[in-house]
């Protein structure tokens, strides 16, 4: 019998490549040959952001197939890009599938797909070919939780069948007296770009949320201990958190981003003072308007604190360039802007000393595995319901408000940043939080001996 051969196939989106990726290496290391499925786009934008070190490794496979939107389609727009997946997608998984069954040799054969949870199409289709399933769930299991629980929120009247949005807007509910209460207007599928969007979503994840019954295992990128009531809750076998997932540890290997990261702020890191640094991120999708930038540009520099901020070109409206002008002029050397961050390895950098965050997923996992407190700026998804864990859960992080405009203002940035910095018992929170993150994957943790129970059932 030759090594098990599993097809990975993340959601098109960098948050959810990226900790499949990290998955896909932890796989090969356990003996298993890896097909690694993009779609055109992101593929493309994979293989030029990959290290150039990078030796081809017989062990993971990358191919690509369309994603059933045209070329020069808006690719963030994540309703739009869910819709289009469906019509084209399955149709070219299956075609994989069945050439790979007919003409590998019989050792080479696939023998298992692992599917974003948001692909759940996928799981019969590789079912239909003789291949066994096994779900990744990127987010939370608090936000896992919530959606599998839409037809109890729609009986209890907290939300409306039609299209999820809330009966009473801001209600508070428990889905059960363990689990942190949580806002209806911060369900996952509420906090889209726009209303119709929050429909589209809202309708996939109906589809998608009994696909559980499909698979033998959902594996997540979260850890027991982080989030117990909810684990305790969905009360099932076949839910193994295995993270948090890190792929800063694969130098010189594929860690699955689509930007090539700006290393240079390694370098500047290292003439920062200890535990100085704000390190300032929004992660690959989440925008502000022009006001607002200029905004939290003037606050960074109020705080008279040394900072890293990412700003991707397409982060606000206007030319980055021409709104940075002046702010470069005024700080000189104490702040650092940069397009790309090798964030992983930023946030476990002793200079940093806080990360101001749109708390995705991931971004959550990562500042959490490497004790740093949170400023939570969340602006849409999963990210409200993550805030609520960081501030009023895990007790690690500060929430910052908008005001009547809708607006961050400079003034409660520099205010929040003192606060924060100036609150030790956040910081010991937050380390005591990363000794049991990290304990939970080293050798006999949680996390490691869900992962192992995974590996060994899907390699038979
Ligand atoms: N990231 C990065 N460099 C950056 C910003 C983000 O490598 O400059 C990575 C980050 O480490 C995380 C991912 O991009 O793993 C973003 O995922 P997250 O779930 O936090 O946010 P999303 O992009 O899905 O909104």
């Amino acid at each position: 019998m030759g090594r098990p051969h599993a097809l990975l196939l993340p959601l098109p989106a960098q948050g959810h490549v990226l900790p499949l990726m990290e998955l896909a290496h932890r796989m090969v290391s356990h003996g298993f040959t890896i097909t690694f499925i993009n779609t055109h786009f992101n593929h493309a934008r994979l293989l030029s952001a990959m290290p150039t070190t990078y030796n081809t490794n017989p062990s993971i496979n990358f191919i690509s197939i369309p994603d059933g939107l045209q070329p020069g389609d808006d690719r963030y727009h994540v309703a739009n890009l869910c819709k289009a997946l469906i019509t084209i997608m399955p149709l070219h998984l299956e075609e994989i599938i069945i050439n790979m069954m007919h003409k590998q040799p019989e050792q080479d054969k696939p023998t298992c797909l692992i599917a974003d949870q948001a692909m759940a199409w996928a799981f019969n289709v590789a079912k239909k070919n003789g291949l066994r399933t096994a779900a990744f769930w990127p987010a939370s299991a608090a936000t896992f939780t919530s959606i599998r629980n839409v037809p109890k929120l729609i009986q209890d009247g907290i939300i409306h069948e039609h299209d999820g949005s809330a009966k009473t807007p801001g209600v508070i509910f428990r889905l059960s007296p363990g689990i942190p209460p949580m806002n209806v207007n911060h369900l996952f599928w509420n906090r889209q770009l726009d209303s119709e969007s929050n429909k589209v979503i809202f309708h996939c994840i109906n589809t998608n949320k009994d696909s559980i019954k499909n698979v033998e295992f959902v594996v997540c990128n979260s850890f027991y201990e982080a989030e117990k009531p909810e684990f305790d809750y969905l009360n099932t076998s076949k839910i193994l958190p295995i993270g948090p997932l890190l792929s800063c540890q694969r130098f010189g290997k594929p860690a699955g981003l689509f930007w090539s990261a700006d290393t240079t702020c390694k370098a500047w890191l290292d003439e920062q003072d200890v535990n100085s640094v704000i390190y300032v991120a929004f992660g690959s999708l989440a925008t502000v308007d022009e006001r607002q930038f200029q905004e939290l540009a003037l606050g960074l520099e109020l705080t008279g604190r040394p900072f890293l901020w990412v700003v991707r070109p397409d982060f606000t409206g206007k030319a980055i360039i021409d709104l940075l002008k002046g702010l470069e002029d005024r700080i000189g050397g104490r702040g650092m802007v940069v397009e790309w961050s090798p964030q992983q390895e930023v946030l476990a950098h002793p200079a940093v000393s806080c990360f101001m965050s749109h708390c995705g997923w991931n971004s959550t996992m990562e500042g959490v595995s490497n004790g740093v407190p949170f400023l939570c700026w969340p602006c849409f998804g999963d990210q409200h319901l993550n805030q609520t864990y960081i501030c009023d859960v895990w007790k690690i992080g500060l929430k910052m408000n908008p005001d009547e405009n809708n607006m961050i203002t400079k003034e409660q940035i520099k205010d929040k940043v003192e606060e924060l910095l100036d609150d030790g018992e956040m910081k010991k929170r937050a380390l005591a939080m990363k000794e049991i993150a990290i304990k939970g994957i080293e050798k006999g943790g949680s996390s490691f001996e869900n992962f192992n129970t995974f590996i060994s059932a899907m390699q038979v």
